[in-house]
């Protein structure tokens, strides 16, 4: 298929896997891939496994999903459970588990939970709901926020008054710093996130190698992006020159994408975010500005939530999304946890680390 198959070559790939051989020499590098999508097309194309000997591969807080905290989940439940209020949110998260339900339940119970495809589904639910107040649940990274901020301004300029949205979103440079600030991650270089490189531009990444001395290059998703970014990685590793080298120039440039930037910087703000596994990181939330703060759900509706929040217990998923365990040292995996009947995100979610260890990581490894 045009446009696929020259991204899955297998002699082209093989011919990568033989130069990043070459160029580890006898060394084993760690890296990490910092984005879910990396994690499911690594298991996926079995890149993991093809270069063991001399990569090892670690995932990172990348899946959206994964790193809301159950305190976030429990807030969106909690609102989910409140009369006129209509809830809309992206499918991935439904089925996600909180301290004790999840927003499926919620809406099992009665509350008016629906799934949308895009903002412009719940401004449309908004207008046709007047009487309700419609709470759009904002989770992601820079890849998704832009879109949100359109919203929030289209509906300024509509006067749609019935339409808010707890902003959960997350930025990915500052919660990699903390990682590599708290010295429990030890890595040498990151396969940094495609889809939201897009967005913030490759330069975004220059502090690691300049502070923390960390190889990095931006990957796509297919199996040759992914093997090309890892030996651009390897060679920059080889000469003990870390810097950020761009391995899907087809769409990430060093400035990114000037008019999404322009977009969030209307509406949002920095504020410190909520990460599972990892807690609160400065600067690592976007949180909806003065300008825009009738929008958000915190300064329109008192959310009922009195009881402490809890993680699902024998789940380590937050352990996983710092770096420093894989799905394989969790006694739950495949046994108490499928995909089927998750206990924690990284089970639930398309790009959580154990979903694709489950799905690709092999039969055998599920009972470990
Ligand atoms: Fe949590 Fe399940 Fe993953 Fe274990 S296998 S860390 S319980 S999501």
């Amino acid at each position: 298929m045009k446009y696929i198959d020259e991204f899955r070559n297998s002699q082209t790939a093989l011919r990568l896997v033989a130069d990043i051989k070459k160029h580890s020499g006898d060394k084993r590098w760690r890296l990490m891939e910092f984005c879910g999508s990396h994690t499911v097309a690594i298991f996926k194309f079995g890149i993991r496994q093809l270069l063991e000997d001399r990569i090892e591969m670690l995932s990172g807080p990348g899946c959206p999903v994964c790193v809301t905290s159950v305190r976030d989940l429990d807030k969106s439940i909690a609102l989910a459970k409140m009369p006129n209020v209509i809830i809309t949110t992206f499918g991935d998260l439904l089925r996600v588990p909180s301290s004790d339900s999840s927003l499926q339940q919620a809406r099992a119970d009665g509350g008016d939970v629906r799934v949308v495809y895009s903002t412009l589904d719940a401004l449309d639910i908004a207008k046709n709901n007047p009487a309700k107040q419609v709470v759009f649940i904002g989770i992601g990274f820079e890849t998704t926020a832009p879109t949100i901020a359109a919203s929030i301004i289209q509906a300024k300029q509509e006067k749609i008054d019935n339409y808010s949205v707890i902003s959960l979103h997350k930025v990915t440079p500052p919660v990699t710093w903390a990682l590599l600030d708290s010295g429990e991650t030890d890595i040498d270089g990151i396969i940094c996130p495609g889809h939201v490189s897009t967005i913030i531009g490759s330069d975004a990444w220059r502090y690691l190698p300049e502070k923390y001395g960390i190889a990095c290059a931006v990957s796509g998703f297919e199996p040759l992006d992914i093997l090309y970014c890892i030996d651009l990685l390897v060679k920059q590793l080889e000469k003990g020159k870390p810097k950020v080298d761009i391995a899907y120039p087809r769409a990430v440039s060093p400035q990114g994408n000037v008019h999404a930037l322009k977009l969030m910087d209307e509406v949002f703000e920095l504020a410190p975010a909520d990460w599972r596994g990892i807690g609160i990181v400065p600067g690592s939330g976007l949180k909806i500005n003065e300008q825009y703060a009738a929008f958000d759900v915190e300064n329109r509706i008192v959310i009922p939530l009195d009881k402490e929040s809890k993680e699902a217990k024998g789940c380590i998923c937050g352990d996983i999304l710092r770096g420093v365990r894989t799905p394989f040292d969790c006694k739950l995996f495949g046994k108490g946890c499928t995909p089927e009947y998750p206990v924690g995100p990284c089970m639930v979610s398309s790009e959580g680390t154990c979903a694709a260890y489950y799905h690709y990581g092999g039969a055998d490894d599920k009972t470990r």
